[in-house]
C-alpha cells in the first residue's frame, strides 16, 4: 500500500501517454509552433505497461490515460488491453478530447476500457472552434454518442468554466443531465500558464477565474440535490437536478481545494513521476524504466514526497511544463 506522509493513501495513478494533441485549447496549449517530445522521449508501450504494474503491485486500482490526446497515439488499444489484464486493477479510464471517439469507442471497449471522460466546454459550435482552435463540435457531440452507445460508462463530461467565454452556458450543459445518464463537472481554470500567449483569444485574465461558487450559484434555478458522489474519492462535490437521470459536479481546485483528499500519482509522457499536477517538483524514472531496475523505490519516493497541497493560493504557480505534458 503506497501511504505518504499525510497518511493519504495513493490508489490513483494518472498516466500521460503522449503530449500532443489534434486540439489546441486556449488554456492548455499555445496556438502555434508548439513543440512536442521527440518519439524517442515517449513512454515505450512496454514501459508504460512495466511502471502500471509495478504501482498497481503496490495498491494502485485505478488507473487513467491522458494526454494531450490519449486517442491520437497509434498504439493506444496496445496500451489499453495490457494495461486491463494486471490483475488487481479495478478501473481503467480515458480522458480524452472526443474529437476521435466516433471511429474508436468500439474498439476501445473490446480493448478493455471501462469509461471516459469527455472534455466539452460548450454546446456552440463556434465557440467551440474558437476555444479549441482545431476542433468540431460536432465530432465531439457524435463521438460522445457513440461512447454511450460502446458502453463506455458512466461518461463524464469536463467543462472548463472561462467567465465571460462559456458561463452563460452553465444552465444548459448542466440540463443536458436532465435526458443523458452523464456526470457533467463544472471545473475552474487553473494558471497553468507556462507558455506566452496563455488564454489567448479568452476574456482578459482579470475575467477569466470563474469560482464554482459563482456556478453553483448560477445554477441555483435549477434547484440541484446534494447527492453522494459517483466516485467516494473523488475530488467533486455532486448534485442533482430533480428527476434527472445523470448528475452535475463542481471541481474547485482553487476556491475548495482537495489536497488532503488527493490519492493521486501522476506519470508524465516522458516518463517522470509527478506526485501533485500543480507543483513542478518530478522524479525522472526513466533511465530506470529503460535499464529494466526495480521501480518500487521510485514509487514509494515520489509519494513519500507528495506535498500536502498546491500552493495556488499564494500565486506559487507551476510553469515547468503545461497541462497536455504532465496530463491534465
Ligand atoms: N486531450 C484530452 C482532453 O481534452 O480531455 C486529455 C488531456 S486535457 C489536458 C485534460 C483536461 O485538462 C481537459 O478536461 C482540459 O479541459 C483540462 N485542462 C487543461 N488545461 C486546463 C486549465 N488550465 N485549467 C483547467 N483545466 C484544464
Amino acid at each position: 500500500m503506497l501511504i505518504d506522509a499525510f497518511a493519504r493513501k495513493i490508489t490513483y495513478l494518472r498516466i500521460s501517454v503522449t503530449d500532443r494533441c489534434n486540439e489546441r485549447c486556449a488554456y492548455c496549449l499555445p496556438k502555434d509552433g508548439v513543440s512536442w517530445m521527440d518519439e524517442k522521449e515517449l513512454m515505450s508501450p512496454d514501459e508504460i505497461v512495466r511502471l502500471a504494474e509495478a504501482a498497481i503491485g503496490l495498491g494502485i486500482t485505478k488507473v487513467r490515460l491522458t494526454g494531450g490526446e490519449p486517442l491520437v497515439r497509434p498504439d493506444i488499444l496496445e496500451i489499453i488491453s495490457r494495461i486491463a489484464i494486471i490483475p488487481g486493477l479495478k478501473d481503467l479510464s480515458l480522458t480524452t478530447n472526443g474529437m476521435l471517439l466516433k471511429k474508436m469507442a468500439k474498439s476501445l471497449v473490446e480493448a478493455g476500457l471501462h469509461r471516459v471522460n469527455i472534455s466539452l466546454d460548450t454546446l456552440d459550435p463556434e465557440k467551440y472552434r474558437k476555444v479549441t482552435r482545431l476542433g468540431n463540435f460536432e465530432q465531439t457531440w457524435q463521438g460522445i454518442l457513440e461512447a454511450e452507445k460502446a458502453g463506455l460508462h458512466p461518461i463524464k463530461i469536463n467543462t472548463v468554466v472561462v467567465g465571460g467565454f462559456n458561463d452563460n452556458e452553465i444552465i444548459p450543459i448542466a440540463k443536458l443531465s436532465l435526458d443523458h445518464p452523464w456526470h457533467i463537472r463544472f471545473i475552474e481554470l487553473m494558471p497553468v500558464a507556462n507558455q506566452e500567449d496563455w488564454g489567448a483569444g479568452l476574456p482578459p485574465v482579470e475575467e477569466r477565474y470563474f469560482s464554482s461558487q459563482r456556478m453553483h450559484e448560477l445554477l441555483s434555478s435549477l434547484n440541484l440535490e446534494e447527492v453522494p458522489s459517483p466516485d467516494y474519492s473523488g475530488p467533486e462535490r455532486t448534485y442533482r437536478i430533480p428527476d434527472g437521470v445523470g448528475t452535475v459536479g463542481f471541481i474547485s481546485p482553487l476556491g475548495d481545494h482537495f489536497c488532503m483528499k488527493c490519492n493521486r500519482l501522476r506519470l508524465t509522457a516522458d516518463g517522470c513521476l509527478k506526485s501533485c499536477l500543480l507543483v513542478d517538483k518530478e522524479i525522472s524514472i526513466r533511465d530506470a524504466l529503460r535499464s529494466g531496475a526495480d521501480l518500487t523505490s521510485f514509487l514509494i519516493n515520489a509519494v513519500a514526497n507528495k506535498p500536502i497541497g498546491h500552493e495556488l493560493s499564494s500565486h506559487n504557480c507551476p510553469d515547468s511544463r503545461c497541462m497536455s505534458q504532465i496530463g491534465g
